[in-house]
């Protein structure tokens, strides 16, 4: 899930205004989390204190109403209407905040059932729940099966039924001012950013340099790089300084849950 956090920081500041250009400085006064990480911790959080997804969702998004670039507007509405009924949106938000689950669980059909639960109390389109699933599955193929990047390619086209485009039609629509929005674009648009990358900072910079949605493309590329590399020491220090306690508490909870069950293995 840091991967994930890191990614959402670091991707921060170029979401709307600023352009990155090669050899950005990761972590500049401007970057802060944003709506990823809330909801990354959300996700953590539901599933390490057995909290239904809806209620950790609806919690830590009111806990943080205005996260640097706000909520997405589909998103925005679910989290203030009445009853919370989900929505039809198949926008990237159900991916972004799923990596938890490729983590803390352990079983290849309950990853996708979970990554599904997760989706559905707000992105209810299939395709929202298929790039929750998507993103989740990688994480846990990754650690667990320790597939190679072609096994990764192939898998995820055989099962997800995404083509992932080549790296420079991707920053090519990037250059174009698109703003990649939905699941099924920003999915294999970061799969592919990692598929390139060399190592977890590479990861980072190859899908913030993509543009669009730096922060999104940033967080699940992120989040796919940190179950195949490992991230530098420096990078998790530096992304602590932007976050409050109670997100610490879930992470700490979080990798400690996680460490205990490497040690039991
Ligand atoms: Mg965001």
């Amino acid at each position: 899930m840091l991967g994930a956090i890191i990614g959402d920081i670091v991707g921060s500041r170029f979401e709307f205004d600023e352009k990155p250009v090669e050899g950005f400085e990761l972590f500049a006064p401007q970057c802060n989390y944003t709506d990823d990480t809330v909801c990354t911790i959300a996700i953590a959080d539901a599933i390490l204190n057995s909290r239904p997804y809806k209620d950790s969702l609806l919690d830590w998004c009111h806990r943080y109403p205005d996260p640097m670039g706000g909520y997405g507007n589909m998103f925005h509405h679910w989290l203030n209407s009445d009853h919370s009924h989900p929505t039809s949106s198949y926008g990237n938000g159900s991916a972004m905040r799923v990596s938890p689950i490729g983590w803390l669980f352990d079983d290849y059909h309950e990853v996708l059932r979970e990554a599904e639960r997760s989706a559905m109390v707000s992105h209810a389109h299939r395709e929202g729940v298929k790039g929750a699933q998507c993103v989740a599955t990688v994480i846990y193929w990754l650690r667990t099966v320790r597939m190679t990047k072609e096994e990764i390619e192939s898998a995820v086209r055989h099962n997800f039924g995404y083509t992932l485009p080549p790296l420079k039609d991707i920053y090519k629509i990037g250059d174009e001012g698109h703003f990649d929005a939905t699941c099924q674009e920003t999915v294999p648009y970061a799969i592919r950013c990692f598929l390139e990358s060399q190592n977890f900072e590479d990861a980072i910079r190859i899908a913030v340099l993509a543009k669009g949605d730096t922060d999104t493309k940033a967080a699940i590329c992120g989040s796919m790089a940190e179950a195949f590399y490992e991230i530098p020491e420096e990078l998790i220090e530096k992304a602590y300084e932007y976050l409050p306690g109670d997100m610490l508490d879930v992470i700490e909870q979080f990798y400690s849950s996680i460490q205990q069950e490497i040690s039991h293995v």
